[in-house]
């Protein structure tokens, strides 16, 4: 027998994402902010302070990627258990991409989903982790490869979060910046060229400008069917970049850097972009410390790497190439091995 049903799901979810102070926040239920051992020595007691709800926990996690497991988002969801919350609770992820990430995952799975607010503190989770719904953990088979799309209630990025974070990890979140105006926004690469992005005033513009293009991507596919795959710009080269250097030697952003070059190469190739705007996108990367150059021992090895990508279907991989021109893209999966390995050639010294 079969028995067809057609669940007609509420789906359609609005809420905002502020770029701004921290504004003042009264919660009628119950809070539980999830934070690190870094980040909350350093910002916990503002969030506090602009805080009113009738119980409020926090639950201060070890900070690293390598905690960023399913371990310990059922230790969060033990803490609200433990604490008596129920499904009107709330969770507020305070911190990186890593603590948004599984307090997301974790908000999707307490009593089947409670809701959850993102206070991201890095730039990379300001401009781009916060910014979508999706959430999850990493296991022995990879990374996020365990999750959810689970959209937060609302977005508070405080740029003033900002000010306590190391250099390099602001240079890695600019490069998802220079990742999404490369693919969409030519004159938003001209203001990144031009401006003192760390100076306030451009900072804010950057993180605005960078979310609503990450908010238009997601709005016209939240489940990765079609552009939002564009995010991956320069992520297929640098996550095999990742994955050589057992995770250790880049950031991800600093990967995603050396992969955009290295996209950049392969479209420069195909006639997808002068040679001349590589090098401004090069350039740009670099002023910020970004890596660009990385020593491709095996082409070859390279290149069967892709294949591990939870991305890469059916055998073919999809390379995400500027689109003829900084400010546009194109996705293709046809371009023949022997071209990719072209491309790659230019890197083993
Ligand atoms: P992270 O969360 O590990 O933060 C980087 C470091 O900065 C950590 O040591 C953190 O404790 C510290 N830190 C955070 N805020 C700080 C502050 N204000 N001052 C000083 N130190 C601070 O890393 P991340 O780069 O923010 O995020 C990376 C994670 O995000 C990865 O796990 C990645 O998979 C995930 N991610 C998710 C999405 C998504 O769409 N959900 C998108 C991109 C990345
Ligand atoms: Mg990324």
């Amino acid at each position: 027998m079969i028995v067809p049903i057609e669940i007609r799901q509420p789906e359609f979810k609005r809420y905002d994402i502020t770029i701004d102070t921290l504004p003042k926040l009264h919660y009628d239920r119950k809070v539980a902010i999830v934070t690190n051992t870094t980040v909350a020595p350093l910002h916990l007691a503002r969030v506090m302070e602009r805080l009113e709800a009738p119980q409020i926990e926090v639950i201060e996690l070890p900070d690293g990627e390598e905690f960023k497991t399913m371990e310990t988002v059922l230790s969060i969801l033990d803490r609200l258990f433990e604490a008596r919350y129920d499904r009107s609770s709330l969770l507020i992820a305070l911190g990186g991409g890593v603590i948004g990430d599984m307090t997301g995952f974790a908000s999707s799975l307490y009593q089947r989903g409670i809701g959850f607010v993102q206070m991201p503190t890095t730039l990379l989770s300001q401009v781009d982790a916060s910014v979508g719904g999706k959430t999850g953990v990493n296991n022995r088979w990879g990374k996020n490869l365990v999750g959810a799309f689970y959209q937060p209630e609302a977005v508070y990025i405080d740029p003033a979060f900002l000010e306590t974070l190391p250099e390099r990890e602001y240079a890695a979140g600019i490069a998802e910046v220079v990742k999404m105006a490369v693919m969409f926004d030519r004159d938003f690469f001209d203001f990144l060229e031009k401006s003192d992005l760390k100076a306030p005033e451009t900072a804010v513009e950057m993180i605005a400008r960078s979310v609503s293009l990450k908010a238009d991507v997601v709005n016209r596919d939240e489940k990765e069917a079609g552009v939002r795959a564009v995010l991956n710009y320069g992520h297929t080269f640098g996550h095999v970049i990742e994955n050589e250097t057992g995770y250790a030697r880049y950031l991800h952003g600093e990967a995603v850097a050396i992969g955009m070059v290295m996209a950049n190469e392969l479209a420069v190739d195909l006639g997808q972009l002068s040679r001349e705007e590589a090098e401004r996108i090069r350039v740009l990367l670099e002023k910020w410390g970004l890596p660009t150059r990385y020593r491709v021992e095996n082409p070859e090895a390279f290149y069967e790497h892709f294949f591990l990508d939870k991305k890469s279907r059916n055998n073919r991989i999809k390379f995400i190439l500027p689109g003829g021109s900084i400010g546009s893209y194109v996705m293709r999966d046809d371009i023949p091995k022997a071209q990719v390995l072209k491309a790659l050639e230019r890197f083993r010294e």
